[in-house]
């Protein structure tokens, strides 16, 4: 994926992944809808939250946004299309 990106000379700083399942290690904060991941990465890059942009294919990717207090969540479920990416 990150090979993906930089031939389009898009610049990824750092992938944030949630590495746990509520059935196997229990409930965690990074799991989306929860905030935990944005969280750290707002923190770790100092964010300002509400000036920032998320871009989601899934409702949980939009729900997380927002209970980070992110500026504008995009939903582009429909734009994504298997080997656009
Ligand atoms: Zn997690």
């Amino acid at each position: 994926m990150l090979d993906k990106f930089n031939s389009e000379r898009i610049k990824i700083t750092k992938v944030y992944y949630c590495p746990h399942h509520p059935k196997i290690t229990g409930s965690c904060d990074c799991r989306k809808p929860k905030a935990g991941m944005i969280r750290q990465a707002i923190e770790q890059f100092n964010i300002r939250a509400v000036n920032s942009v998320l871009i989601g294919d899934k409702k949980r990717d939009i729900l997380a946004g927002e209970n980070a207090g992110i500026g504008k969540n995009l939903y582009i479920q429909n734009l994504l299309r298997e080997g656009s990416f």
